[in-house]
């Protein structure tokens, strides 16, 4: 493929909605007003719009009709129903409780599977996930392998868990120390690099032998397993739905965040087969949610999502999502833009380090990169750097991750080819004048989940 060659879109567009660009000098305006921080820029001011692949979906014909077969009855939804079976056909697991999103689930498990004290390793950490997990005394322990540190280093399966690294965790703590081992399949931080099935395998027999519970997170399911089937012998003939089967029948459970590879726009679940686990869950869900049969979600939101559940694991529709993305970070790559590599699943991620070779982590390159991206052209971004990892809960330091990036996210059935030669257009032109990039610092920090409403002013 080149850059004047790319795949139709499988579907026909039924519904817009239009986009517009402003002039540059209120584009400077936005973001300053914004703090330098494009989580508070407005929807309207923003031509594209790559802040992030959640809940962002574009919703099909099929479960816009889902949504008026919405039954709202307070108890016992006939769309509770249809996504409770759609899920348990799909995942395999016994039991499913419904939450308003993907932190609503990692809440539920994370205060009924973790006693204070317990280590909780996971392959790369995840911002919400880990607040959870940490809000209720656990310690998250990395152990993802060191590959997935080495943004420029291109390998299959970067997001597979260190078996030693995980090995000596519990050899050192012991395994009653250990809530559970957190999966996420594809690693959103990592750069939505996937998992394959071997590692998978793997961890499900390592926890095994030492009676640990492993638990996903779901949340990018079906973009891990396409990369499965592409990449991993043995899979090529396979579906996607038994791929996806396969996956999680090495799992006790999993979280998932309906945002994103369930296809709308809201929604959330957590799934096990341990009945009392199951029963501790539904307890605790109707005091954080709502009943066992709708957890935060109207009948029309399940509906639509049991739907588009169904609808990702088409394979036309998960093709051209996963090659989309590739698209947009072979554009980039040709032109020499610094990324992590290989493109994952939802996004490609810029390298601000190497792209902002001027400027310390201490001076937030990737924020400033991601400000200047939208200043220069719209298109809105996100940090993923040091402003998300946020300080460490002990010494009050920042924490230094190795990863400085910036994510453009694809919004799933939203833009075309087209918008990704934009996209990668408007990169370039910023990278030829990169050292107009100036650093930042705080004005404003908040406590919890620092990245999502803090405010910055340039350096001189
Ligand atoms: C989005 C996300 C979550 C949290 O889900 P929400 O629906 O946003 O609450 C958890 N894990 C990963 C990997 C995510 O990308």
């Amino acid at each position: 493929m080149n850059s004047t060659s790319y795949p139709a879109e499988p579907f026909r567009i039924k519904s817009v909605e239009q986009v517009k660009i402003i002039p540059r000098e209120e584009r400077e305006k936005v973001i300053r007003e914004a703090g330098f921080n494009t989580f508070l820029i407005p929807s309207e001011e923003v031509y594209i719009d790559l802040l992030t692949d959640s809940g962002t979906n574009a919703m099909s014909d099929r479960q816009w009709a889902g949504m008026m077969m919405g039954d709202e009855a307070y108890a016992g939804s006939r769309n509770f129903r249809h996504l409770e079976e759609t899920v348990r056909e799909v995942f395999g697991f016994s039991h499913i409780v419904p939450t308003h999103q993907g932190r609503g689930a990692e809440n539920l498990l994370s205060q009924i599977a973790i006693k204070p004290g317990q280590y909780v390793p996971g392959n790369m950490y995840f911002t919400t996930t880990r607040y959870h997990q940490e809000r209720n005394g656990g310690i998250f322990v990395d152990v993802i392998r060191d590959e997935a540190h080495d943004a420029s280093l291109k390998i299959p399966f970067k997001g597979n868990i260190d078996l030693q690294k995980l090995q000596r965790l519990i050899d050192e703590k012991g395994a009653d120390n250990i809530a559970y081992v957190c999966l996420a399949v594809t690693v959103n931080l990592a750069g939505g690099q996937p998992v394959s099935m071997e590692n998978m395998k793997e961890v499900r027999a390592l926890t095994a032998r030492y009676g640990i519970r492993l638990f996903y997170d779901a949340t990018r399911c079906v973009e891990n397993a396409y990369f499965i089937r592409e990449q991993e012998e043995g899979y090529a003939g396979k579906s996607i739905s038994e791929i996806v089967r396969e996956m999680f029948s090495y799992a006790d459970g999993c979280t998932m965040s309906g945002k994103k590879d369930c296809l709308v726009n809201i929604g959330g679940f957590l799934c096990m087969n341990d009945d009392e686990l199951f029963s501790e869950a539904k307890e605790l869900v109707v005091v954080y949610e709502g009943m066992p049969s709708y957890g935060g979600m109207t009948g029309r939101d399940m509906e639509a999502m049991a739907i588009g559940l169904k609808e990702s694991l088409q394979f036309e529709y998960i093709e051209h999502r996963v090659k989309q993305v590739r698209y947009l970070g072979d554009r980039l790559r040709e032109a020499g833009i610094p990324m992590i590599e290989p493109t994952g699943g939802h996004a490609v991620f810029l390298d601000a380090r190497r792209f902002c070779p001027h400027l310390t982590q201490d001076q937030f390159p990737a924020q400033s990169l991601a400000a200047t991206l939208y200043l220069e052209s719209g298109v809105r971004s996100m940090e993923r750097g040091i402003i998300s990892a946020g300080r460490d809960r002990k010494t009050g330091e920042n924490l230094h991750p190795k990863l400085e990036t910036v994510r453009l996210t694809i919004p799933r059935r939203v833009y075309t080819y087209a918008h990704m030669d934009l996209v990668a257009g408007a990169v370039i032109s910023l990278y030829r004048k990169k050292e107009t990039i100036r650093g930042l610092r705080f004005v404003y920090e908040p406590k919890q989940l620092r990245f999502f409403t803090a405010r910055f002013e340039e350096i001189d």
